[in-house]
């Protein structure tokens, strides 16, 4: 699987039949194989994870699918594309939380998406296509925010852990999970959970805001980690995973 870092929460990955855009905000989408279908995910509606420009991919790729988060007003959605010459309304999937979604794709093979729920807005998504497990967390993750009550982030580690849980019967090969430097002291906590939850070959921190330090904290925290995880150290990287 090849990988490419477009920004932020924003992914490209490369498989052997089929390529899977998630959470595009910006950054560069390098050109795609016309050859592979491509599949775009928004795991919610919240700027650093959604543009529109997305749409602008089906003139490009003609049997783009997108398979959105049910925050996404899909409606009005498909008028406005429709208005700018572009026929959405049959390549969108509209998916809430805790659902399985078996998704034929126009080369004949079958993906398989499962939503877990964020404890921020939208939902999560697990992969499964071609023997391989994906994960990307959307905005899932430990929210420990200074300033909060205690039951508040009691709640929130309750709900976390209750998510993660839904994980362990799956071995990962491929998981995208924040590590986001502004929740300080508590920065950590929801990787860590992560990794202590599942059976990940590989995981790439994601939701930075670039700061890249993050990671190498992390690992220095905890280098037991180190060879399950990617540094992402700048936008455009690309690297390949087994
Ligand atoms: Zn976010």
């Amino acid at each position: 699987m090849k990988v490419t870092y477009l920004a932020h929460s924003g992914f490209l990955v490369e498989m052997k039949n089929a390529c899977f855009l998630f959470d595009y905000y910006t950054g560069a989408i390098p050109e795609l194989p016309k050859e592979k279908p491509l599949v775009v995910f928004v795991s919610h509606s919240h700027r650093d994870h959604y543009n529109r420009e997305i749409y602008q991919l089906l003139s490009q790729y003609p049997g783009t699918q997108y398979v959105l988060a049910k925050d996404i007003p899909v409606k009005r959605l498909i008028a406005e594309q429709e208005a700018k010459g572009i026929n959405l309304g049959e390549h969108i999937k509209s998916l809430r939380k805790d659902t399985k979604t078996m998704l034929p794709l126009w080369n004949h093979t079958l993906l398989t998406v499962t939503t877990l729920k964020s404890t921020d807005a939208g939902v999560a998504f697990l992969l499964e296509y071609e023997n391989r497990i994906l994960y990307h967390a959307g905005d899932l993750n430990l929210w420990y925010w200074e300033g909060e009550s205690r039951q508040t982030h009691e709640n929130m580690e309750r709900t976390y852990r209750m998510e993660l849980e839904k994980l362990r019967e799956y071995s990962i090969d491929l998981a995208f999970v924040p590590l986001d430097p502004r929740l300080e002291g508590h920065a950590f906590d929801g990787m860590r959970l992560f990794l202590e939850y599942t059976d990940t070959k590989c995981t790439v921190p994601m939701h930075m805001w670039g700061d890249y330090g993050v990671v190498e904290s992390f690992i220095e925290r905890f280098p037991e980690y180190e060879s399950k995880l990617i540094q992402i150290t700048y936008e455009g990287q690309e690297f390949t995973v087994e």
